[in-house]
């Protein structure tokens, strides 16, 4: 075994890494990036090295500096982690050539798999089924053409090089083809430099499972069972599962087998994930495969008790696998949910900024050995602590919450409870969309299919409901606790008014008012005190109120019903968290805002940092409601921004190329009379 290796990676799975090389006792170098100089990984591992700037291909792509270091910190093997280089055969190469063990498949392997058309040409030999397509080398738009119209509408089209959900266009109808074709290749460029496509036959209903296996240098692999990815938005995974709702022993094995025999048909060695899409009756087509460690193995590890790092590690120093195929054994359910710095009311939009207040649930830390899913069934995955920002120069995934259950009810209700503890403030989060896709109907029966988000939109989406009495009763209680402690530090201060009467008294009578601006509107409320006993009265109501804190729970008794949450207090803004929920109030000094309004209407403002890529608007252009106006690239995404109303573009302030700031503005318009 190793006694020392490098992660080039960031974020929670340099610290997975990590967190297993502690417990083998396998020294660890982390490398960072400007932008990640306090890191959480930095923290973790036992040594550190700076590799260069904030943008990935200054950092963490620079596959030589990366190796010198190994080499110069004495490391034996580098560990890729997802993403970055972990697909880079040349990496692969690299490491060998320099006496590095690369800890990942054979460069050959990779460059099999690489391109998702050539992989599918090797899967045909080694009859693994295929979705009906064209996966050929010739790539002149015509023939494209002809061959999606060959095959049927909707098709898909997709970036050979692709991966992340990047690089793919569904095509309705053959008008839409070109378009498409044009926008695929163009994010194509961009993020794989490599603007190849295949065409697929777009399944309607499938589902996404994928089986992870795993080989070692002596000729032996083994599958450890699939893994549910079906809910997904925009092609990217948000809630993972194993084992699979609804799967057979029989139709296990079979996708088992045919993941092993695509393994076993390039040569394969090391953690992989062979990804198929299953149609509702359960007959399935490999997709692709994903030559690396997949952000999902957490919960193949709960399932199956096994450290995937620790076999990783292993097998890249020559042993053998841990267990035989028969020795493995599915135990129970988990799930895992991934938490976005995104909001999901905006497309999904990545958010960054600070996590300026962060308090998660009761859980283990990344992988334990020997007990999978310690004593909570609750396990985080985290590259963040409180105070960390999420830059716009990485993927926005602020941690991975992984529950584990005897069944799929069980683990429902922790995930639930989890991701109720689960609270952030400083950027939007996708923390409350998980709640509520995990409570639907669709999820809770597993009636799984790719479009279940979109399906369920309705649901999953709903119009903003008026702040209800919990949130308003739990601020109540963390502003009267902040004025209680407020006083009592006056109190020390002889000089202080406080100490001299004239305050609301806890014990006499008196009441207090609060009026806190919401979304949809301002609510007064009062508290009301006589004889050490309270009411809360607000929007008509008035409720017996009794109040405590402790651990930063507030509790508040409202009568017939108890509440429980916590309140984050920055200046005046309140951002209250039950387990419902979260929501942000502002306290307000009701004589200094009486009568403003404001209009929002007549912009367009960059809900993120990024650049333009298109404009497809000038000055004096009629437009209407719904319009795409220009196309951002941020995060390695495309996002068209559309016209809020109609009307008459009055200036564009940007051009193609220009680096644009969150809320910058981008159009100015002429909003047609409403
Ligand atoms: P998987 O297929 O492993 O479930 P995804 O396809 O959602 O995962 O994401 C993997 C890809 O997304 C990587 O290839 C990489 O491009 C990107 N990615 C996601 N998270 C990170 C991260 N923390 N660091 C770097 N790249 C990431
Ligand atoms: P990536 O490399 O980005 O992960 P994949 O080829 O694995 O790309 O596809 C990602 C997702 O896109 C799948 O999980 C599935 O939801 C959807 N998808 C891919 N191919 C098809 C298809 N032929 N029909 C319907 N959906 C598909
Ligand atoms: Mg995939």
């Amino acid at each position: 075994m190793f006694n020392k290796i490098l992660i080039a990676n960031r974020g929670e799975i340099a610290c997975r890494v990590a967190a297993t090389c502690r417990r083998l006792g396998i020294r660890t170098v982390a490398v960072y990036s400007d932008a990640d100089a306090d890191a959480r990984h930095v923290a973790f591992c036992d040594e550190a090295v700076h590799i260069g700037g904030a943008a990935a291909r200054d950092s963490y792509l620079r596959a030589d500096h990366i190796i010198e270091m190994a080499k110069e910190t004495g490391a034996q093997a580098i560990h890729p982690g997802y993403g970055f280089l972990s697909e880079n055969e040349a990496f692969a190469e690299a490491c060998a050539a320099a006496g590095l063990v690369f800890i990942g498949p054979p460069a050959s392997a990779i460059h099999a798999m690489g391109s998702k058309s050539a992989a599918k040409q090797l899967m045909e030999k080694a009859s693994v089924p295929l979705v009906p397509g064209y996966h050929g080398e010739d790539q002149d738009p015509a023939l494209l053409r002809r061959e999606a119209d060959r095959i049927g509408y909707p098709v898909l089209l997709k970036a050979s090089a692709g991966g992340g959900g990047k690089g793919m266009r569904v095509v309705e109808s053959g008008d839409a083809f070109e378009a498409a074709l044009a926008s695929v290749k163009r994010e194509a460029s961009a993020s794989f430099g490599d603007d190849k496509v295949l065409v697929e036959k777009y399944l309607t209903r499938p589902r996404h499972i994928e089986i992870q296996v795993f080989a070692d240098t002596r000729g032996d692999c083994v599958y450890l069972f699939e893994r549910d990815c079906s809910v997904q938005r925009r092609h990217q995974k948000v809630l993972e599962e194993a084992p699979a709702p609804g799967m057979t022993e029989e139709r296990r094995r079979a996708m088992g087998e045919a993941a092993v025999a695509a393994a076993k048909a390039v040569g394969y060695v090391g953690a992989g994930t062979v990804e198929f899409i299953a149609n509702q009756d359960g007959s399935f087509y490999f997709m692709e495969m994903n030559t690396r460690l997949q952000v999902e193995h957490p919960v193949t590890e709960m399932i199956t008790g096994q450290d995937l790092v620790e076999w990783q590690l292993r097998v890249a120093s020559g042993e053998a696998l841990p267990l035989k195929q028969e020795q493995l054994r599915i135990d129970g359910h988990a799930l895992e949910a991934r938490i976005y710095a995104e909001n999901p009311d905006k497309q999904f939009l990545p958010s960054t900024g600070t996590l300026r207040f962060l308090r998660t649930p009761p859980a283990v830390q990344f992988m334990r050995g020997g007990d999978a899913h310690g004593p909570a069934g609750v396990r985080i995955d985290a590259g963040v602590r409180e105070g960390d920002t999420i830059s716009p120069y990485y993927d926005p995934m602020i941690a991975k919450l992984i529950v584990w259950g005897k069944d799929r009810d069980e683990a429902l209700a922790r995930m639930r409870q989890a991701l109720a503890a689960y609270h952030v403030v400083g950027l939007s989060t996708n923390v409350a969309f998980l709640q509520r896709l995990v409570k639907s109907e669709a999820f809770r029966t597993a009636d799984l299919d790719t479009g279940l988000i979109e399906r369920n939109e309705a649901t999953l989406f709903p119009a903003p409901a008026p702040v209800g009495m919990d949130f308003i009763a739990l601020a109540t209680a963390a502003l009267l606790d902040r004025e209680t402690r407020e006083r009592r530090i006056d109190a020390a201060d002889q000089h202080s008014p406080w100490t001299h009467g004239g305050a609301w008294r806890l014990n006499g009578a008196g009441s207090t008012t609060y009026r806190l601006q919401s979304p949809d509107g301002d609510i007064d409320v009062t508290v009301h005190s006589e004889a050490g006993r309270r009411r809360l009265s607000a929007r008509g109501k008035t409720l017996p109120f009794r109040a405590s804190l402790r651990d930063e729970v507030h509790t508040v008794d409202l009568g017939e019903r108890t509440v429980k949450g916590q309140c984050h207090i920055e200046g005046d803004t309140l951002h209250v968290f039950s387990g419902e929920g979260q929501c942000s109030l502002v306290l307000v000094d009701p004589l200094l805002h009486a009568g403003e309004a404001e209009s929002e209407g007549g912009k367009l403002a960059a809900p993120m940092p990024g650049r333009i890529i298109a404009v497809m608007v000038e000055a004096g252009a009629t437009i209407s409601k719904g319009d795409a106006l220009i196309v951002m690239e941020a995060m390695k995404m495309e996002h068209t921004l559309t016209a809020p109303a109609g009307g008459t573009v009055q200036e564009v302030l940007y051009a193609v190329g220009d680096q644009v700031q969150e809320g910058a503005q981008l159009v100015t318009l002429e909003q047609e009379a409403a």
